[in-house]
């Protein structure tokens, strides 16, 4: 495996900047590219929002977010009105939404509203399961977005997800994107094998600190190699979640974390940073990804890529 060898001697950032590390691909003069802190490219607005949208945004914009893209979990559209209601009431949710294609459009229309805000930029998008890249996709929906996130499951109870699934998920989206030509995410791979393994942990009456870096590694030798193969060039960004900095304390998540992106970063895959807020507490929780970002190898000229590319494909819609 390609992995540099400041990081194999657990080198710090600051030593790790000085040495033989292979250079990051990305570019741009600071005035020109976005800050980690200011993109969030997974804010959950929709039936889960806890106050109105509004106040929502205000949330991220006083934490100096610049651009947003505001989304909501497709499926949730598919409850029967009676499902939808006592779901809500449990939830205490602010917002309320018919279900269905009416819910589509009454979202996008409080999305599009949210876009005449001077101090964001605002981009709209799906989060879809996974599983629907096997069962089949709901067309008219997803052709409204700009931005398709393809939530990647913690499989809790079954086998982890690996490199294997991230490496048939992503030509699968590749293949989609023939008809759906908008930029895709694979939301938070990562950290939701380290649930998995944890939770198969608790459940088992196992101590969970004693979890190697070696079982939480994602990817077996080669396959990084391989989704690099697949992803280089491509408009299919991978999530680099918020939940990262919960495991970021533990040194075992930490050191299999940075083995298995920091070479996908060194090979030209492209990352998306983002705090997946559902509630106010987390919302009012400073966001600061650079604080793991940084040893990840997924700078702010990575992952600024996806902001460029909606930007362009806005400006030239008709
Ligand atoms: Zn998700
Ligand atoms: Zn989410």
């Amino acid at each position: 495996m390609r992995m540099c060898v400041a990081l194999l001697l657990g080198l710090s950032s600051a030593a790790l900047a000085e040495s033989a590390c292979p250079p990051l691909p990305g570019y741009g003069l600071p005035p020109g590219v976005f800050a980690l802190h200011e993109m969030d490219l997974h804010l959950h607005a929709g039936m889960e929002r806890p106050v109105p949208l509004t106040d929502w945004l205000d949330y991220a914009a006083k934490d100096g977010r610049k651009v947003v893209v505001l989304l909501d979990h497709l499926e949730l559209y598919r409850k029967s009105p009676e499902e939808y209601r006592q779901w809500r009431d449990e939830g205490k949710f602010q917002a309320e939404y018919p279900v269905g294609a009416a819910g589509h459009d009454a979202l996008m229309k409080d999305f599009a509203q949210a876009g005449r805000r001077q101090d964001l930029i605002v981009f709209t998008g799906w989060e879809v399961y996974e599983g629907e890249l096997d069962t089949g996709v709901e067309a008219e929906a997803l052709r409204r977005v700009d931005l398709l996130g393809w939530h990647i499951s913690p499989n809790n109870g079954r086998e982890a997800p690996n490199g294997q699934t991230l490496l048939r998920r992503a030509q699968q989206l590749k293949d989609l994107q023939k008809d759906f030509p908008v930029p895709m995410v694979l939301f938070h791979p990562f950290t939701m094998r380290i649930e998995n393994l944890q939770r198969t942990a608790q459940r088992e009456g196992r101590d969970s600190a004693a979890i190697t870096a070696e079982q939480y590694r994602f990817f077996q030798p080669g396959e990084q190699e391989q989704l690099a193969e697949i992803l280089r060039g491509s408009s299919i960004y991978i999530e680099i979640s918020n939940s990262t900095g919960h495991y970021w304390d533990q040194p075992a998540c930490r050191a299999a974390l940075i083995a298995d992106i920091r070479p996908l970063a060194e090979q030209g895959v492209q990352f998306i940073v983002s705090t997946d807020a559902h509630s106010v507490k987390h919302a009012e929780e400073p966001f600061r990804p650079e604080s793991y970002c940084t040893e990840l190898g997924v700078t702010p000229e990575n992952t600024n890529t996806i902001v460029r590319e909606l930007l362009a494909i806005r400006a030239k819609s008709p």
